[in-house]
């Protein structure tokens, strides 16, 4: 399994072996399961279903993985571990429902939290050395700028990564040693728009099983046909996000010449762009205009979607005219011409 290339992994890992046995991990809707055996109750050692989800989503980061009900009950479950009073920092531009989650930590007197920008490398570093908990997006949701993780790792701070953009495909936070990465595989670990669901992983077994601990306290489990969902997508992941990210560079370049459009952010990899428009008006205009590109919120489906950050309150403080643009699975000419006629 280790030498095996990781679009290998996304195929083979997880898959039930032995003569007889179903290619596929069965649904497996059980609550509680007979005595003496792996599994006990559902919410305490979870199900094959998660089980194997889990394994694979580990054999790609490098770590044992926990599932969780959705993206944010996995960032709450690693929020739980950390005592009151513990400091997290976060960058000012980054997942507005991670930042709502520690903005009310913080109200209520649970955590103090530092806002960072993601380019101030200087912040960071003095963060590492004297927080409790580097909360990391690189790229970061929704603005897409980079945060260099080698540096940050090895001092006082645990590290987590965010790494739903990236996908471990794009990078391996654990291989850099980060102690737990969190994904929401609604998203591109999903792939398809019809399913929540969230998951961290981490190369450390004590850590793993307080993750384990914390999502039976919580009780942010996951459903059984969610985690089946999750792991079919994720058995195409390495397949889609390399052609929607080749789509991605073709259309981050077309926009970048395109004389309606002021900025553009893409890193280079990824599925994700964003771009600007003078204003919110017209910025919401183009949503309004697509026929092929969907209006709506959310990322990393086989559709394109796209839409303006700023008109959520968690995101108020996002350029007005800039456009999360999530780049599916379509003919990149044709989404091409969407766009273009929406620019006008
Ligand atoms: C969507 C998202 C989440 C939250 O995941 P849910 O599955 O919606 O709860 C966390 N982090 C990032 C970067 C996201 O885009």
């Amino acid at each position: 399994m280790n030498d095996w290339s990781p679009r290998t992994r996304a195929i083979a890992a997880g898959r039930p072996a032995g003569a007889g046995k179903p290619l596929n991990t069965p649904i497996v809707p059980a609550s509680t399961f007979y005595a003496g055996g792996d599994h006990t109750y559902a919410r305490e050692e979870g199900t094959p279903t998660w089980t194997a989800l889990e394994e694979a989503v580990g054999a790609l980061e490098g770590g044992k993985a926990t599932s969780f009900a959705s993206g944010v009950g996995a960032v709450a479950a690693v929020l739980d571990l950390f005592p009151a009073g513990a400091q997290v920092a976060v960058p000012t531009f980054s997942y507005a429902g991670t930042r709502g989650l520690l903005d009310h930590a913080a109200e209520m007197g649970r955590l103090k939290v530092r806002r960072i920008d993601p380019a101030d490398t200087a912040a960071w570093a003095v963060a590492a050395e004297e927080a409790d908990l580097l909360w990391i997006e690189s790229p970061t949701n929704p603005t897409l700028e980079l945060i260099d993780i080698a540096p940050l790792v090895g001092h006082r701070a645990r590290v987590v990564v965010d790494n739903t953009f990236a996908t471990p495909l794009g990078q391996q936070p654990l291989s850099q040693g980060a102690d737990i990465v969190v994904h929401s595989a609604t998203k591109l670990i999903g792939g398809h728009s019809d399913l929540l669901l969230g998951i961290t992983v981490t190369a450390d077994d004590a850590l793993a099983e307080e993750l384990v601990h914390a999502r039976t306290r919580t009780g942010a489990t996951p459903g059984a046909l969610e985690a089946w969902l999750a792991l079919r997508g994720l058995r195409t992941l390495p397949v889609r996000f390399a052609e929607q990210s080749k789509s991605a560079a073709l259309l981050a370049e077309r926009l970048a010449e395109h004389p309606a459009v002021t900025k553009v952010a893409y890193p280079g990899l990824g599925t994700m762009i964003a771009f600007e428009l003078p204003d919110a008006e017209a910025a919401a205009k183009v949503c309004e205009s697509l026929e092929l590109i969907v209006h709506a919120t959310s990322l990393g489906g086989v559709e394109s979607l796209i839409e303006r950050r700023a008109m959520w309150p968690g995101d108020a403080h996002v350029p007005a005219g800039l456009l999360r643009f999530s780049v599916g699975l379509e003919d990149p000419e044709d989404l091409w011409r969407d766009l273009r006629n929406a620019l006008g």
